[in-house]
């Protein structure tokens, strides 16, 4: 019997609903909270948007699929980590529909879901992970039924300090920032030098993105370098301090296989960055396009499939328990469905 799982995320500025059957994408349809430039996404507007959306995409992810709630088998939601409105918006609908078309309800952590959701698509087996994206930082690899949390940063993610070097120079959130400065940097000549900050396993970005913005303001307005030199050397150096945290622990772990996931994992100069280095070490990069490695419900469908069919008296939840979490770390989730 094949097993449907349809998976509700909306933890950020995305409301993504998707329908995974045995491995196959079914449907994904997702929208986008996008900001005027210089303005980032506050929770309770965010949830608004959300709101608005969610029912939508859901009649959009059915129709699309062909598939009816009695086709379902399992409803995945995020549960955590991200911002508590958009967080909430989402989980009271899975709530809702899990109770009208009687269908069992798993709470999916955000980053595990992106972890699946790449496995899934590249087809890489046990790959060290590079999590990316506007709330996450982490290098991740997989241990004794978790995925274990080798580096992150220890103040702002990464795709936050792009966002909000972008909203300084007042670049379009639209598609997305990270996006606008990528092509930006294509054009950069002059590289500024800016603080490299690797801490052991860990990094830092907030002293960068200080820094970046003081040079912006005391050079930018007197033409000693462009808005593309910036872009240019602000992603030069934080990707350099990425690449170096994933090729230690790539080391550590006798990785061969690397994988990129999180919203800046689209990002074609960092997974170009990232090749160079597991070429060297005679190992294979693996990446995805915006499609799924932008948040979107299908990851959610992924995870929640995976926890549904190894182990569902562990992992689905009664209506009573099925709370979401702005704080939700990777390693808390038991990995029942890989092997030892
Ligand atoms: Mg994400």
């Amino acid at each position: 019997m094949p097993t449907t799982v349809i998976g509700l995320e909306g933890s950020a500025n995305k409301i993504g609903i998707g329908i995974i059957r045995d491995g196959v994408v079914l449907s994904n349809p997702r929208h986008t909270y996008v900001t005027p430039p210089g303005e980032g996404f506050l929770p309770r507007d965010t949830a608004k948007h959300h709101r608005e959306w969610v029912l939508k995409i859901l009649r959009q992810a059915l129709d699309e699929a062909n598939v009816t709630p009695k086709e379902l088998d399992c409803i995945a939601y995020t549960k955590g980590p991200g911002m508590a409105a958009p967080l909430l918006s989402v989980a009271i609908v899975a709530r809702t529909i899990s109770q009208l078309w009687n269908v069992p309800l798993v709470g999916v952590n955000h980053c595990v879901g992106h972890i699946e959701m790449g496995r899934l698509i590249t087809g890489c087996q046990n790959p060290t992970v590079l999590y990316v994206s506007g709330g996450n930082t982490q290098v991740i690899a997989y241990s004794d039924r978790r995925y274990r949390i080798f580096g992150e940063t220890i103040d702002i993610a990464i795709g936050n300090c792009l966002d909000r070097f972008a909203r300084t120079l007042k670049i379009s959130n639209d598609p997305s920032p990270g996006y606008n400065i990528e092509q930006l940097a294509k054009k950069g000549q002059k590289f500024i030098m800016l603080p490299y900050t690797v801490k052991g396993m860990d990094v830092s970005f907030s002293g960068i993105l200080s820094h970046i913005e003081e040079v912006a303001r005391k050079q930018l307005e007197i033409g000693e370098c462009t808005a593309a030199d910036l872009c240019f050397s602000l992603q030069e150096t934080l990707f350099a301090m990425l690449v170096e945290i994933t090729e230690r622990a790539m080391a550590h772990c006798g990785s061969e296989e690397v994988l990129i996931v999180g919203g800046v994992g689209c990002n074609l100069r960092l997974q170009e960055m990232m090749g160079v280095m597991a070429e060297e070490r005679g190992a294979k990069l693996y990446a995805t396009d915006m499609r799924f490695c932008i948040d979107n419900g299908a990851m959610i469908a992924q995870a929640g499939w995976e926890m549904f069919r190894s182990d569902p008296e562990q992992h689905v939840t009664a209506i009573e328990d099925s709370w979401c979490t702005q704080r939700f770390r990777t390693d808390e989730v038991e990995v029942t469905w890989r092997d030892n």
